[in-house]
């Protein structure tokens, strides 16, 4: 039973980090849970959302959007740099290499440093032409 159950999991995992690493359109979970519900049609919105924390938890995608906006996955795990709308909270990837800023160890308050998320924040042409 055990079994079964684990393997039932981890396809449903692989299945989810398959259809996330086929789109760059940063979806959200619900957008995730469509994208999957086509390959698994009785999957849960609940195991979805499980299962992005578990993976992002993993390192295996990342997790994406401040505080009061819907969290949004990449597939692409590689820190990378992002521009978002601040009116419609779509994510963009930034194809370009960006320093990032070294914090003196003063400011460390004891973490131990590997990452930087770089995120520009603007508005889209589209919510600018919505806008005038
Ligand atoms: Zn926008
Ligand atoms: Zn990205």
């Amino acid at each position: 039973m055990s079994t079964e159950m684990g393997f039932r999991l981890s396809k449903q995992r692989k299945v989810i980090l398959e259809e996330l690493r086929k789109v760059t359109s940063h979806p959200t979970a619900d957008e995730v849970y469509d994208m999957v519900r086509e390959i698994i049609p009785r999957i849960s919105l609940g195991t979805v959302y499980r299962n992005l924390e578990f993976l992002s938890s993993q390192g295996l995608v990342l997790k994406l959007g401040g505080p009061g906006t819907q969290k949004r996955f990449d597939g692409n795990p590689k820190p990378h740099p992002h521009i978002r709308c601040s009116v419609c909270s779509k994510i963009e990837d930034v194809m370009c290499e960006v320093d990032v800023p070294a914090l003196p160890e003063e400011y460390t308050r004891g973490f131990d440093i590997h990452n930087c998320n770089v995120e520009f924040v603007g508005i889209c042409p589209k919510c600018k032409t919505e806008m005038q």
